[in-house]
């Protein structure tokens, strides 16, 4: 886990600032000048768009924390209702960075979202640590716990 998200995090480092309006993507290439403006050409989807309607960028922290949802077992549609992401984005960001989850079979993650207290209740309980262990990560100002749960043979 500490090793990808070493890779991930290196990744970003050479992310673009622009993102098509359109898929997200960062595959952008300048395309000459219309009216005083520049216009990019978005290699993924072809669409092309002046400075004037650039794309929302996206935190790369809301990609690291798709991903990481995504490795754990999560369905794109649930990091959607998690992080606020749409599924196709999210499911553009595992093609782009070419993750690739290992089959979970005899475990099953579950997650929460807690703030501060509550998750510090749910800590207090020394039965909840028990089982096949679990992460907890930042989400904004709160906090989400990733438990898994093996299946009983
Ligand atoms: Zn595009």
């Amino acid at each position: 886990m500490y090793l990808l998200n070493k890779y991930i995090y290196a990744k970003f480092i050479y992310m673009e600032i622009l993102a098509c309006p359109k898929c997200q993507s960062n595959s952008i290439v300048k395309s000459g000048i219309i009216k005083d403006r520049q216009r990019f050409l978005c290699k993924k989807c072809n669409y092309y768009f002046t400075v004037n309607k650039l794309g929302k960028k996206i935190d790369s922290y809301y990609v690291t924390k798709a991903l990481q949802l995504y490795l754990e077992g999560l369905s794109f549609r649930e990091i959607e209702r998690i992080i606020g992401v749409s599924h196709v984005t999210v499911s553009n960001w595992v093609k782009e960075y070419k993750v690739t989850k290992p089959n979970h079979t005899d475990y099953h993650p579950t997650y929460k979202i807690y703030n501060h207290i509550e998750l510090v209740e749910f800590l207090k309980n020394k039965e909840q640590l028990k089982g096949a262990g679990m992460i907890i990560t930042e989400l904004g100002d709160k906090f989400m716990l990733i438990k898994w749960a093996r299946f009983k043979d």
